[in-house]
């Protein structure tokens, strides 16, 4: 799925007047959570409010009403969207609307229209794109798996992560300050034959599509391998690998992934399961030592209808989650950063029927990872003063905004 095809936005809210009313709905909404107390969630400590730094919401009223009550009863202050849309698409619109009215609780990353992926010049073609990024408050561009296992040329091959095409992108996400969120490959069983011996067959049961076992799809070491040339070319651009560097099956590569390239940052979204299957000691000596370069994300997910995704698992009508499953979802992770119980329920059960065990952080690094990590990282500059959703509209129906791109 590419999330910048899921736009779930009625005409209605291409309206201006529709912008004004989804703000006040935010500001409401808001202004409610301010006004009372946080329910306590679920497995209360002192470590609340948490920020969430990778989470999914299409811009509706719906969307933004149900992630603000599952945020609320979970004591989620602040969250990062990591699927904005392309510039100038009625969900990007929308999102950087929603970001207005919300000011400092949240901060969203944009993706890339791969239209014009054959032309050699595409990465540089991109930079007035990465520039209005800049301009309207976006902290950086997210990559999605399709780079490598679903985007392709014209001649049918798959365009591979470290595309040269690329490098003048990644060289001006560095220039620009904008940071890339990437997700290259897809759990190691996801390259594995889709049988009822595979260890995450329920979940391929319901999202055949995820499964990238044979045809001329790259191996996951091949992905990890062309991503990491791309970390190696561009030492000046700030990568944010999600799902930890997409490798959490081999914490000891990521050990040395963050030792090599201090660029690198990662995050534990929709990742706890296979994290938590490594020895509880050496998970917490690792987030120890890399205490100052990982982010807590959950991947929580909310649809434009209000129904929502946690940290996995496609749609499966007769099972959709609640509200309730959500703060459950939420508590599930506190209780594997912040206890110390042996073979406890992971997050997102349909990654895998294994028990994990929590890693009991000390209180001062689960700070800079629930919070102080991601604010300095994605929360350190204030939105600029000037906003204008229109502005988007304008420049589809005009000329382009932008001359000729300088070499
Ligand atoms: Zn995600």
């Amino acid at each position: 799925m590419r999330w910048s095809d899921s736009v779930h936005l009625p005409a209605f809210f291409r309206a201006p007047a529709a912008l004004a009313l989804l703000a006040l709905v935010a500001v409401v909404g808001c202004r409610g959570a301010e006004r009372s107390a946080p329910e306590p969630a679920p497995a209360a400590s002192s470590f609340r409010p948490v920020l969430d730094s990778h989470v999914h919401i299409t811009p509706s009223m719906v969307g933004l009403a149900t992630a603000l009550q599952v945020f609320e009863r979970s004591g989620v202050d602040r969250f990062v969207v990591k699927s904005a849309g392309a510039v100038g698409s009625p969900r990007y619109r929308a999102t950087l609307a929603l970001q207005r009215v919300l000011g400092d609780r949240m901060r969203a990353f944009a993706v890339l229209d791969w239209d014009g992926i054959e032309d050699p010049a595409f990465g540089r073609k991109q930079l007035p794109n990465l520039e209005r990024m800049r301009r309207d408050g976006i902290v950086g561009i997210k990559i999605f798996k399709n780079l490598g296992l679903g985007l392709r040329t014209a001649d049918g091959k798959l365009v591979p992560p470290d595309d040269p095409r690329l490098d003048e992108l990644f060289a001006a996400c560095g220039r620009l300050g904008l940071i890339v969120a990437w997700h290259v490959a897809d759990p190691v069983a996801f390259f594995e034959a889709p049988t009822p011996d595979n260890e995450r067959w329920d979940e391929l049961q319901l999202a055949p599509g995820w499964s990238f076992h044979g045809g001329d799809f790259p191996s996951h070491d091949e992905l990890i391998a062309a991503r990491d040339r791309v970390l190696e070319r561009h030492p000046g651009t700030t990568f944010l690998l999600i799902h930890l560097a997409n490798y959490p099956e081999k914490l000891d590569y990521v050990d040395r992934l963050l030792d090599t390239h201090p660029n690198v940052y990662v995050d534990t979204s929709a990742r706890v399961p296979e994290i938590g299957r490594h020895p509880a000691d050496q998970v917490r000596a690792f987030f120890v030592k890399h205490q100052d370069r990982i982010l807590f994300g959950s991947d929580f997910i909310v649809e434009g209808d209000g129904s929502m995704q946690l940290g996995s698992a496609w749609h499966v009508p007769d099972v959709l989650p609640g509200l309730d499953d959500a703060v459950e979802f939420y508590a599930r992770h506190w209780r594997f950063f912040e206890t110390t119980e042996r073979q406890i329920d992971h997050p997102t059960p349909i990654q895998g029927r294994w028990k994990v065990d929590a890693i009991g952080l000390p209180p001062e690094v689960l700070r800079k990872f629930y919070v102080v990590n991601a604010e300095r990282l994605l929360f350190r500059e204030p939105l600029p003063a000037v906003f204008d959703p229109l502005e988007g509209m304008v420049l589809r129906r005009g000329p382009p905004q932008h001359g000729p791109v300088e070499p």
